[in-house]
């Protein structure tokens, strides 16, 4: 049947729901008639049954947003904050040891690293002072209580 290669379109349109009313009658009128577009029809739904397993785990974007106002994303985005600083801290700490072991160590590059780790204290210092302030004014702290 020369209609059958037309229909094998319309069926990969059946299958994402995007066919018009008039089109899925003419579809499944043809699939009552033809085994090979039903064997067709029967291979695309279940690859289109395992596509759609996948995107159902996917949580849509108003769910994304839903989460990411939640209170314990805020504890979740608090403590990657932390991780990044103890990792940092955890890098200075290193080259400081590193530093201090190497008594050949030019003076230039301890100047360095004291340079950084003043640096590190004032931005320490920085973003804590933010998140006491972010705290403080945090509208979620009142529905904990
Ligand atoms: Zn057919």
């Amino acid at each position: 049947m020369s209609d059958c290669k037309k229909y094998k379109t319309l069926l990969i349109g059946l299958m994402d729901g995007e066919l018009s009313p008039e089109e899925i009658h003419d579809v499944n009128k043809h699939l009552v008639k033809c085994e090979l577009c039903r064997n067709e029809y029967d291979a695309l739904s279940s690859a289109g049954m395992e596509i759609e397993k996948v995107t159902f785990a996917e949580p849509s974007e108003a769910e994304l947003n839903r989460l990411w106002k939640a209170p314990y994303s805020r504890w979740t985005k608090n403590s990657g904050l932390l991780m990044i600083l103890i990792g940092w801290l955890t890098l200075i700490v290193y080259a400081v040891v590193e530093a201090l072991r190497d008594s050949q160590e030019p003076l230039f590059s301890r100047l360095a690293v004291a340079a950084v780790i003043i640096g590190f204290l004032v931005l320490l210092v920085n973003v804590l002072r933010e998140r006491i302030i972010t705290y403080k004014n945090d509208p979620y702290k009142e529905v904990e209580r």
